[in-house]
């Protein structure tokens, strides 16, 4: 084994794994990536299908972000947020402002209601990761609700079934993936949680399966739509109606790549809104162009859309950002707010109305810097094309796994996949947890040059925007000579 798996193996514990499983195995140690490639000490080289756990948006060693990088690395690398701007922090909080305010979202909010139905994200609060961008979400919504209603209430929160939004106290609170957070529940405040649209695992789906991805051939009568706003009911007869409701749009990522229908976000937005909630948008995975191309007026120039929820003309009051943020370089979050928001924190010193939260690290020179070479390389014409060729090339390639009968239903959304594997695709029968499923196709890919990580027996497929066709055509290849490998 080589030296430094030795020592991974003698020290590193890692996450969200069995390490009894973990030191079975020779680890592959990481050295060196370009592109979509990357390269293990002994050499051997493999497509990063999962860009990193998501977080990768244009390649590995891309020029333009280390160059970013090197040139703040020259000036300076860290300095404190607390008592001092700086300026790519002052830069990125601008630039984030700008990218994620279009017209359009204005126009189809402003055409769904209330003026109010349109926030302007106008504030940034820079933290860490994407737990601690909802973290910083939660805690100012949660205060905000309380100077606005009276304390007498304790604001109580909304999110989706299967939802996962971090590993912080707060952002598993939210959580409802039973298998990370059963455990922790002593430790956690109470949240609510709606039905999500699952179409292909639906109860209300009288559709039998199809050969297709089950949102195109459900059948149903928008029931996950009208369980939003039951809750929302209820709550509100409770006399405490909900503070905030706490989604991710267009698709739910660890929760098994689940995709929402058409008009789902917009439904149930404005149903949120309509009963006064604060909408919180984490697009910690969706963000920066992962769910497809959307043109939008930006203003002047033309720019396209960015985040997922402005697909729907949907404007949050909060909107959380990680993972993508520096390109998949450094870790940085930013959670966006509005004025108003920002405005219930001011008064004179001894009120202490002050926002009491923040991090050693927060608004980082080198991550602030890498951020604003992504966003540049987000916005010009190369990252668009690429875009577009990615979303077409796995649009073109993924029907080919409807072949494998252990495929049960495959989900894309622009430049994201979710293929779950099942026992059997007539009763969508699935696997249970224990036949490792997911894990052991994912096994076969790596030895075939392939990495990607499953979430359950859903194999993600998600990489970075430089990815080639050919590439492309490998990972898919790869998926689906190991999945019959591994269920000959
Ligand atoms: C990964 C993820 C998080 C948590 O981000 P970390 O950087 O791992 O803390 C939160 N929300 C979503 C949707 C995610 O995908």
């Amino acid at each position: 084994m080589h030296r430094l798996a030795q020592l991974d193996h003698a020290h590193v514990w890692h996450p969200f794994t069995q390490m009894r499983d973990w030191l079975r195995r020779e680890p592959i140690v990481i050295v060196a990536g370009a592109g979509a490639v990357l390269r293990e000490v002994l050499g051997k080289e493999y497509l990063d299908a999962n860009s990193s756990i998501w977080t990768n948006l244009h390649g590995h060693n891309h020029p333009k972000i280390n160059a970013a990088i090197a040139r703040q690395l020259k000036r300076v690398a860290h300095s404190s947020a607390l008592g001092f701007a700086n300026e790519p922090a002052s830069l990125l909080a601008a630039e984030l402002v700008r990218v994620s305010n279009p017209n359009t979202a204005r126009r189809a909010s402003s055409r769904a209601g209330s003026a109010a139905a349109s926030p302007h994200l106008n504030k940034v609060f820079f933290s860490d990761d994407g737990s601690t961008a909802l973290e910083v979400a939660l805690k100012l919504a949660y205060e905000f609700t309380r100077r606005a209603r009276g304390r007498k209430l304790k604001p109580r929160f909304l999110s989706l079934a299967g939802a996962y939004h971090g590993d912080t106290i707060g952002a598993v609170s939210l959580g409802h993936v039973d298998l990370f957070h059963k455990a922790y529940g002593g430790m956690l405040f109470k949240t609510d949680k709606v039905m999500s649209p699952y179409c292909y695992r639906c109860p209300f789906n009288r559709a039998k399966p199809e050969r297709a991805d089950a949102r195109v051939y459900r059948r149903c009568h928008w029931e996950c739509v009208g369980k939003v706003e039951q809750k929302f009911r209820a709550q509100k007869k409770r006399g405490n109606p909900f503070a905030g409701f706490v989604f991710e749009p267009l698709m739910q990522g660890a929760a098994g790549m689940i995709p929402q229908p058409t008009g789902w976000l917009r439904q149930v937005a404005d149903i949120a809104r309509g009963h006064g909630a604060l909408l919180i948008a984490d697009e910690v995975m969706t963000g920066f162009g992962r769910t497809g191309a959307l043109k939008v007026e930006n203003r002047k120039p033309k720019t396209e859309g960015l985040f997922a929820g402005h697909h729907e003309g949907v404007q949050p009051d909060f909107l959380c950002l990680a993972k993508g943020l520096t390109g998949g370089y450094l870790p940085m979050a930013a959670t966006l707010t509005t004025q108003a928001v920002f405005d219930a924190f001011l008064g004179e010193y001894h009120e202490f109305k002050t926002f009491f939260h923040g991090h050693s690290y927060t608004g980082n020179q080198l991550g602030a810097a890498a951020a604003l070479a992504s966003l540049e390389i987000l916005q010009g014409k190369v990252s668009l094309n690429n875009r577009t060729t990615l979303a077409r090339a796995l649009a073109l390639e993924l029907p080919s796994l409807w072949s494998l009968p252990q495929v049960g239903d495959i989900r894309q959304v622009g430049l994201v996949a979710g293929i779950e594997l099942v026992k059997n695709w007539r009763t969508r029968e699935p696997f249970a947890l224990r036949e490792r499923a997911g894990i052991r196709v994912c096994e076969a890919m790596a030895r075939r040059g392939v990495l990607t990580r499953p979430v359950g027996n859903v194999i993600v497929l998600m990489p970075p925007y430089c990815t080639t066709v050919a590439q492309v055509q490998a990972m898919i290849a790869a998926l689906g000579e190991s999945v019959s490998e591994v269920f000959q």
